[in-house]
């Protein structure tokens, strides 16, 4: 028989506190976000029982069908790339976003929270790695645009957020969540008002421990935790 999603949930809070352990940090200060792209209503709604309280979707579609059912029971994250069109449909159903890449968008999802009278509260997507394959900023970018997206002031920035390369041997990501970290400290001590800046969305199924060995304070996890339809399990 399958691991419930209760089960996955201990197994993972037990990686968590060995990984917050080593580094003298707390599990409680790190958010865990049941990414439920792969699974059905259903599974999702188990992880909500287990008592996990932050939902991550990707697409439009998968946000509002779970959000039908599930509704305020949870916090509603958009982890995904968002096209500027799509930005008035997900506004609305969200709480945070985690793919700001881009001033175009920017000036969509503030106009939306306009009409809403409404603010959000967002991560900047970088793309620390260089991969190509990887939306968000280069590291460089990411000064200039904080400081442009003062002009849209519905819109929060909390914090930075990357998804590393997929590494057989997570250590290897650490580079990258190391890079992410400073890049976050760097702009949080500008205090800028509209940029607290204080947290860090990184870290996935495969990375996740070396991800809060470095400072993550909100953790995106799929697969082993409501896992993953679409491959035989
Ligand atoms: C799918 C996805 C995740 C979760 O991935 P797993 O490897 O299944 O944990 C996290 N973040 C983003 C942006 C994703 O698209």
């Amino acid at each position: 028989m399958n691991a419930t999603v209760e089960q996955q949930y201990d197994a993972l809070k037990k990686r968590m506190e060995r990984a917050t352990s080593k580094v003298g940090r707390r599990v409680e200060e790190i958010h865990v976000i049941a990414v439920t792209k792969y699974v059905s209503i259903q599974t999702a709604n188990e992880a909500i029982k287990a008592g996990i309280s932050h939902i991550g979707e990707n697409r439009l579609e998968g946000l509002l069908e779970k959000k039908a059912v599930i509704g305020d029971g949870a916090t509603w994250h958009f982890i995904g790339s968002l096209q500027s069109r799509k930005a008035k449909d997900v506004i609305g159903h969200i709480s945070v976003l985690h793919s700001l890449d881009r001033l175009s968008l920017a000036k969509e999802v503030q106009k939306r929270l306009v009409e809403r009278e409404k603010t959000l509260d967002c991560f900047v997507q970088v793309n620390v790695s260089g991969e190509t394959s990887k939306s968000g900023l280069a590291p460089e970018e990411v000064d200039s645009f904080i400081m442009a997206l003062a002009e849209y002031d519905r819109i929060r920035v909390i914090g930075l957020m990357t998804m590393a390369p997929y590494a057989e041997n997570a250590e290897e990501t650490r580079p990258h969540f190391k890079a992410l970290k400073q890049l976050q400290q760097r702009i949080a001590d500008k205090e800028y008002v509209h940029a607290p800046c204080t947290e860090l969305s990184m870290g996935m199924s495969n990375d996740f421990e070396v991800a809060v060995e470095e400072g993550a304070t909100y953790i995106r996890i799929g697969t082993i935790l409501v896992g993953n339809e679409q491959v035989s399990e």
